[in-house]
């Protein structure tokens, strides 16, 4: 178990100052108190958080990628926390929009523009959130810009709930 909140902002320190050397701008929110803790795979962690930020790189047509990150709480009985990765790119047509966490699926946009990639980024990293009892979705306005958030559960937590109760 760890600080939840000091574990986000080494990584996005990271991605701040190596974005920022290329030219982006980078702002990020971790909205958690600093004892929220919580079983987590930081490799995993970091492999997601890496690829979307990938993609914010390669689908952006503005002079500035704009890119902002953010932690919070997930509120209710399930312990988790939700992270979301917005940027300022082409965005992503409502037609498309499920299926860009599907196996080898790739933009017109993306073959067109002859940006490398096999079209495995987002399925993998549905498979690695969805194998840690979360989910991943995209909201997007095309030629504005896309967020892609994702849900970590503490699955600790929720075995502890069961063995909790009385008979
Ligand atoms: P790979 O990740 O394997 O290098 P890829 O980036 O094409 O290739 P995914 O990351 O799975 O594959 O993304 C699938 C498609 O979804 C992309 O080809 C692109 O059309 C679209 N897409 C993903 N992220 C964004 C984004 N941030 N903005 C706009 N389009 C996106
Ligand atoms: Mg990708």
């Amino acid at each position: 178990l760890i600080s939840v909140k000091d574990y986000f902002l080494d990584i996005f320190v990271e991605k701040k100052i190596d974005l920022e050397e290329q030219g982006a701008k980078v702002v990020y929110d971790i909205d958690l108190e600093e004892d929220f803790v919580m079983a987590i795979d930081s490799k995993l962690v970091h492999r997601i958080v890496s690829n979307l930020i990938g993609n914010a790189v390669k689908y952006n047509d503005k002079p500035n990628l704009n890119l902002r990150l953010q932690v919070k709480a997930i509120e209710g009985k399930e312990h988790g926390i939700m992270v979301s990765v917005s940027d300022n790119g082409i965005g992503i047509d409502e037609a498309h929009i499920h299926q860009v966490f599907d196996v080898f699926y790739r933009g017109d946009d993306s073959r067109s523009k002859d940006v490398g990639g096999t079209g495995l980024g987002l399925s993998i990293s549905r498979q690695l959130v969805e194998a840690h009892g979360g989910t991943i979705w995209a909201e997007s306005t095309p030629g504005t810009g896309t967020t892609i958030h994702f849900t970590l559960l503490d699955q600790h937590k929720e075995v502890n709930h069961g063995e909790d109760i009385n008979y």
